[in-house]
């Protein structure tokens, strides 16, 4: 899939709308369009990566990265002290329709275990 036919590839150049709470230099992060929790991002990696399985060895930096950005936006949004999830979807099994890699950031409510 090239960047221009990726949702969140568009999301990242602002070709498609979306109410960004948090960027830096390699990651962008903004609201889930539709919320599972009354606070939920994603973060996302402005580099175009399938998911957590076709990541590389090399782009260690940045998947720490993304985690550093995933904390810092559960503080921002006030969750830090109640907690809160942070859900990495991988492949079919694993939930994931958006095939760009992103951290989903739920808060706000108590979460259950185990997920469906
Ligand atoms: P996945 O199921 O791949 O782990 O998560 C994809 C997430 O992207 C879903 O929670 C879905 O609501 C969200 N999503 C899908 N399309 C859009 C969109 O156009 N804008 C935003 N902000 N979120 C989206
Ligand atoms: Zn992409």
């Amino acid at each position: 899939m090239s960047s221009t036919d990726c949702l969140f590839c568009r999301i990242v150049a602002g070709e498609i709308p979306a109410t960004i709470v948090r960027s830096d230099e390699r990651t962008v992060a903004f609201r889930d369009v539709g919320p599972q929790a009354p606070v939920h991002v994603l973060v996302v990696p402005r580099e175009h990566i399938f998911s957590l399985e076709t990541s590389s060895d090399d782009q260690g930096d940045l998947l720490g990265a993304l985690m550093l950005a995933a904390r810092d936006v559960a503080r921002q949004e006030g969750l830090a002290e109640d907690g809160y999830r942070a859900v990495l979807n991988v492949g079919a099994d694993g939930g994931q329709t958006v095939p760009h890699l992103h951290v989903h950031v739920l808060g706000g409510r108590s979460m259950d275990w185990p997920p469906g």
